[in-house]
């Protein structure tokens, strides 16, 4: 949580900021804002250090890399408490999303060599002259502007793979986690002390907006898809390129042949986990009409189980950012005013900063509680006819994240999958995909674009550069003036030969 700014002016930083424990509303600590000029140096000296860095070569950088993940496994007590006191998750929590950040920084830095180093192509006939080479290099400095709600794991998904590309970052964490996000760069920089190859900036979003503009060779912003939409206008100004990993509405999908306990364990983890701010928490769930009593039931037994709090007994912590809660409640009472019903607690779940969990039964696919992000603990539930309706429902949303599928039928589950407009799908579980990190991630419409994660993630912090080089004379040389009318028959026979077959 964040108080107001304060004025400073004995500092270097005229004015900070404080973050406070969601649960205890005491004060964590202060930190800078930055300004324009503050944020322009951190750049500048970011590019000092991507020119030694991207120097340095695939196996030092992976050394490096290796170094810090091993850094944070052996430092995750710490650093997972500071997650839990900032953000209000509960402590196992904390340390699963450390794990998977780590697991990415392996995957980043074993792999950056093999997908992004100097590979062979093949010329093709018309270029049998020419050897062909193509390799993705460092963009320089990749700006990273993140969200509280993973702030290990999610920022992670870019700073590991714009590291591992060669570039430098610099990180603007959300004004909710400034302390984790300095953890994670003072983590590194105590095994590359050499250069501000990974930097921090805190402030709020007026920060961030001075990174957008900064001299940056591309931005990675994870946030709401409104904040995307401000990020990529200040972008525009300069040209500089975006990956946008914005929110979500995911749907979960119960076929009638699902496996129904483990939907819906899977379904209250994917609602409730992180209290239901996850982007690819599920937020909407079609069943299908035969199982859909059978599932509810059981849905509803799980859910009445579980309580929010800040004790080590709780299954999931306060909302970590107040205004959220608003929101919830906007969802719940607009359901119940469309004619849905709350079948597991309802208004009376918001008790500040902690809001009870909520099942929402039959609500109109109109609500807002179906259309938008609620990012709280709560989830609709709906028949459905088939997997096919539920694809096709599930596909009627501005965003497109995440989604899962409950079913036994492989061959079906499969194809639901590939139907959906998601990003990822999960079939039989929920969020799996999340930790697999040669899995690209990311979304369309309003949950963004760009990829993170995997060999597109890898991809995304670089820039393809393609060499020819001539490896002895052509036979023919059409790009000289000195080509003839002879030269131009002889390879447009040559073309028809090749490509002229006729095709039904
Ligand atoms: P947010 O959009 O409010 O803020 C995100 C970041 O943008 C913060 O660091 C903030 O300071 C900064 N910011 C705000 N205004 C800015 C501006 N004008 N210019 C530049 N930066 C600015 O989002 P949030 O509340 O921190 O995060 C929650 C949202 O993030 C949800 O919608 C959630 O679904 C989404 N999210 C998406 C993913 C994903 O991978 N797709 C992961 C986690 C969270």
């Amino acid at each position: 949580m964040v108080t107001t700014v304060r004025s400073r002016s004995q500092s270097g930083l005229a004015r900070t900021f404080d973050t406070l424990n969601p649960a205890t509303s005491e004060v964590i600590g202060t930190f800078p804002i930055f300004g324009e000029d503050e944020v322009n140096d951190a750049v500048a000296r970011a590019h000092e250090a991507a020119a030694w860095w991207g120097k340095l070569g695939w196996k030092e950088r992976q050394r490096r890399l290796m170094a810090w993940k091993s850094y944070l496994i052996r430092y995750i007590g710490r650093l997972s408490e500071l997650v839990h006191t900032e953000t209000g998750k509960p402590l196992a929590d904390a340390q699963l999303e450390i794990l998977l950040a780590i697991v990415h920084i392996d995957w980043a830095a074993r792999h950056a060599r093999k997908i992004l180093g100097p590979q062979r192509v093949r010329s093709g006939i018309v270029a049998i002259n020419q050897a062909s080479c193509l390799e993705y290099q460092p963009l320089g400095v990749v700006g990273v502007i993140g969200p509280w709600n993973y702030p290990v794991f999610t920022p992670m998904g870019s700073i590991a793979y714009a590291l591992a590309a060669g570039n430098a970052v610099v990180f603007k964490p959300s004004e909710f986690t400034p302390a984790v996000g300095g953890a994670l760069v003072s983590s590194f920089a105590e095994v590359v002390p050499d250069y501000p190859v990974l930097q921090l900036v805190t402030g709020l979003g007026e920060t961030g907006s001075h990174l957008a503009r900064s001299a940056v060779s591309k931005i990675a912003f994870t946030g709401s898809a409104t904040t995307a939409k401000k990020v990529m206008a200040a972008c525009a100004e300069n040209l500089t390129p975006i990956v946008a990993e914005c929110g979500g509405k995911d749907a979960l999908i119960v076929a009638a042949d699902a496996n129904l306990d483990a939907a819906a364990d899977g379904a209250v983890w994917g609602a409730l986990s992180n209290a239901g701010q996850t982007c690819i928490g599920v937020e909407r769930i079609y069943v299908a009409q035969d199982i859909y009593h059978t599932f509810l039931e059981k849905l509803a037994e799980r859910v009445s189980a579980l309580r929010p709090g800040d004790d080590r007994e709780a299954d999931y912590g306060p909302m970590t950012m107040p205004g959220q809660v608003d929101v919830i409640e906007q969802h719940i009472a607009d359901a119940v005013a469309s004619g849905g019903r709350a079948v597991v607690g309802g208004l009376g779940s918001i008790r500040r900063p902690y809001v009870g969990p909520v099942i929402l039964a039959d609500v109109p696919e109109s609500s807002s509680a179906v259309t938008d992000e609620t990012f709280g603990p709560t989830m609709t539930v709906t028949p459905v006819t088939d997997l096919a309706e539920g694809v096709r429902l599930a596909n009627a949303s501005r965003y497109g994240l995440g989604t899962s599928i409950f079913a036994k039928n492989k061959k079906a589950a499969m194809q639901a999958a590939r139907a959906l407009r998601s990003g990822m799908t999960s079939i039989n579980s929920v969020i799996s995909y999340a930790s697999v990190p040669a899995l690209p991630f990311g979304g369309s419409g309003e949950s963004g674009f760009g990829r993170i994660h995997g060999a597109d993630g890898l991809r995304e912090f670089s820039r393809a550069k393609a060499i020819t080089r001539q490896r002895m004379k052509p036979l023919v040389n059409l790009t000289a003036f000195t080509r003839t009318d002879a030269d131009m028959k002889k390879i447009l026979s040559l073309a028809t030969i090749l490509h002229g077959k006729r095709y039904q």
